[in-house]
């Protein structure tokens, strides 16, 4: 118990946390860590004060439950002391008087129990003396175990200026051991951070855990026998609960002029007021801070909001037992406990963290897209107050780049964009599929149909010949024959060039001068006056391995194509790029371009545009196949339309060079 539950205080339940980051936000010391998304407690910053519990929507915070262990106590032989703290009447308002809930609690087998607030009036006599002893020197209160807690590792210089004084409850409990002999002390209060204080009780639970244990041992105020608390009653310490509560506990004994205290209570306020007072900006004033806006507003409360209605309960409460009180008899028993020691001490504990440098933070930021101060919105979606504060926690491994929404919202664009950009790529390549499935189809029909008529072909040539061996010169027959022989040469032409397309794997690598290369093949074209060429050779290494005698092949057929493509003259520009792994080609030419529908015919066999007797059709089937053997790509762009530029075509061919 006591100091040991300090690193298990808080902790996130995995699975129900939503990446809001509200408890990032709410958490006074960020002592929360995002990884993947989810929550995580840092134990060794947390301070127990369990704001993250009460905030998070999802349920996802937990604190320590501890009710197993009070029962177990409670069914062992020990003898084990109830204290309640004062703030019990904010919540159970649902019972008809303090004394049946007090009844209850006995009913759930404790031995005694015993009423905090009376340690608040010995403790406030303790601050009272303080005060009037060291009138220079100023003292935070260190009733608030989160206060405590928080100074220590965060504020670790001014441990020295938290009062050396017992909390209530421990003030109590001393009061309890000095009173009864081998007892158990149980806290029951509405604070989470009190399961971590001190070592002197046995165990700590909250209201809500109390309720737990009422509900489980079928305890409720039908059949419950009234009583009050255990001796000595309490005064004024009752107030203590409601934040300037030690103020008017105080006050009631001696005339403090106000301002020599200052009150400072919820999460904003009480760590500017610490800051301040180390700064010395508050010089002489006492500070009594409170992490809750007031204990009743604690995290282990069963009803979390009606702050006014809470404080209204107490001081009916505290109003009507101050009515009641046998001041005589309270006073006899502050005088009987006077002696007692209500001393405590406090050791720092830094668990500060060192600066990052700026320009490890002008990295993270940059990684965030913030370039410049007027990117950084510091518009606290992430949970820091700012862009520089969550930049600096992604230094730490405490935050992500991803809590940032800007950044996140844009990366999510971008990814769109990829998404819609790969998506068409994959249509393309979906396309260039069909379009090779088809070829390859031609290809195979092409070559049975190439190969069937080879030999008929060879069979009509050679049987042409032998007649016209017999034929006399003058013989009208012999231009007949001659006419025979050459069109089954044609055909045999055009048989060669089906073979040519289907063929596999054939070819033989040479290295060659790829920009010699290439201006030998335009040499080989018949180019027009009205055509002018242009060789760009921007390659490093102009050596490439292909099989020159085809690939003479594929450049003549592109450059005479496109010479045809320029009836009114133009320019052939023929560019060579590359890289260590491919060589490129492009051949552009400024002619009358190609038609979006006859793209696709572009390698078909036999499609040609030309007239009868000047095309085949059967150039780019050729060029295709050749570059297919060489595992390369062929791409073609055009433009037929002059309002949208000038028109002409581009052949693009992409060759490997390890063939
Ligand atoms: P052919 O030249 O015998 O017609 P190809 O297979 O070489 O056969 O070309 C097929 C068709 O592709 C051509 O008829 C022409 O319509 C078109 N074509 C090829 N290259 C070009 C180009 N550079 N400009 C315009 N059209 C072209
Ligand atoms: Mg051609």
């Amino acid at each position: 118990m006591g100091h040991a539950n300090r690193d298990k205080l808080v902790f996130t339940l995995k699975d129900k946390c939503r990446m809001c980051y509200t408890c990032v936000r709410e958490c006074p010391v960020k002592a929360i860590k995002i990884i993947n998304g989810q929550a995580e407690v840092l134990s060794e910053r947390c301070i127990g004060c369990a704001n993250c519990v009460s905030v998070c929507s999802q349920q996802a915070k937990m604190y320590l439950k501890t009710t197993s262990e009070v029962e177990a106590m409670l069914a062992s032989d020990d003898k084990v002391v109830a204290i309640l703290a004062p703030s019990f009447p904010a919540d159970f308002v649902d019972v008809d008087s303090y004394q049946v809930l007090i009844g209850m609690i006995r009913r759930l087998g404790f031995y005694k129990v015993m009423d905090v607030a009376f340690g608040a009036d010995l403790v406030a006599e303790e601050y009272k003396k303080i005060i009037e002893e060291k009138p220079e020197k100023a003292f935070i209160s260190s009733d608030c175990p989160a206060i405590v807690f928080y100074i220590e590792h965060f504020h670790p210089e001014i441990v020295q200026n938290l009062a050396p004084i017992a909390s209530p409850m421990v003030a109590i409990t001393r009061v309890a051991r000095r009173l009864y002999d081998d007892v158990k002390v149980v806290f029951i209060g509405p604070c989470v951070a009190k399961k971590a204080e001190s070592d002197e009780i046995d165990d700590a639970i909250t209201f809500t855990e109390l309720r737990e244990l009422f509900e489980k041992h079928g305890i409720s105020q039908q059949g419950t026998e009234p009583s009050d608390f255990d001796p000595p009653k309490s005064g004024r310490g009752a107030i203590f609960p409601v934040s300037r509560g030690l103020l008017q506990t105080v006050k009631k004994t001696d005339d403090i002029v106000e301002g020599e205290i200052i009150v400072a209570s919820g999460k904003q306020n009480f760590k500017e007021a610490i800051k301040e007072f180390e700064k010395g900006e508050i010089k002489t004033a006492h500070l009594e801070t409170l992490c809750c806006n007031g204990c009743v507003l604690g995290p282990g409360m069963s009803e979390k909001n009606k702050l006014f209605f809470k404080r209204t309960q107490i001081s009916k409460y505290v109003k009507r037992k101050l009515q009641e009180l046998d001041v005589e008899k309270w006073q006899e028993n502050i005088n009987k406990f006077a002696d007692l020691d209500l001393s405590q001490s406090f050791k720092p504990m830094d668990r500060r963290l060192k600066d990052p440098d700026n320009k490890e933070i002008e990295r993270v930021l940059l990684q965030m897209g913030k370039k410049t101060p007027s990117d950084y919105l510091d518009c606290g979606a992430c949970g820091y107050t700012t862009c520089m504060e969550h930049a600096i926690a992604v230094i730490y491994g405490y935050a992500e780049n991803e809590m940032c929404l800007p950044y996140t919202i844009e990366k999510l664009h971008n990814s769109v964009q990829d998404l819609n950009l790969s998506n068409e790529n994959l249509a393309n390549a979906k396309m260039a599929l069909k379009q090779s499935e088809k070829l390859a189809h031609m290809g195979q029909l092409s070559a049975g149909i190439a190969h069937e008529l080879n030999n008929p072909l060879g069979v009509i040539t050679m049987y042409s010949s032998l007649i016209k061996e017999e034929l006399k010169a003058d013989d009208p027959l012999v231009q007949d024959i001659d006419l025979i022989v050459e069109q089954a040469a044609r055909c045999k032409n055009i048989v060669g060039g089906l073979l040519n397309f289907a063929r596999k794997n054939q070819i033989k690598p040479k290295e060659v001068d790829i920009r010699k290369f290439v201006e030998r093949s335009l040499e080989s074209v018949i180019i027009p006056k009205n055509v002018t060429t242009k060789i760009e050779c921007d390659i490093e290494n102009p050596m490439v391995m292909i099989d020159t005698e085809q690939m003479m092949q594929v450049f003549t057929n592109i450059e005479k194509n496109a010479v045809e493509a320029m009836p009114n003259g133009g320019e052939l520009r023929v560019e060579v790029l590359g890289n260590k792994d491919v060589v490129e080609f492009k051949f552009s030419d400024s002619g009358v371009g190609i038609s979006k529908e006859n793209m696709e015919k572009l390698f078909t066999p036999f499609f040609t545009t030309k007239a009868a007797g000047s095309g085949t059709g059967l150039g780019l089937p050729l060029v295709y196949g050749i570059i297919k053997m060489h595992n390369g790509k062929i791409a073609v762009k055009s433009n037929t339309d002059k309002s949208k530029g000038k028109t002409g075509t581009t052949f693009i061919i992409t060759i490997p060079r390890n063939n």
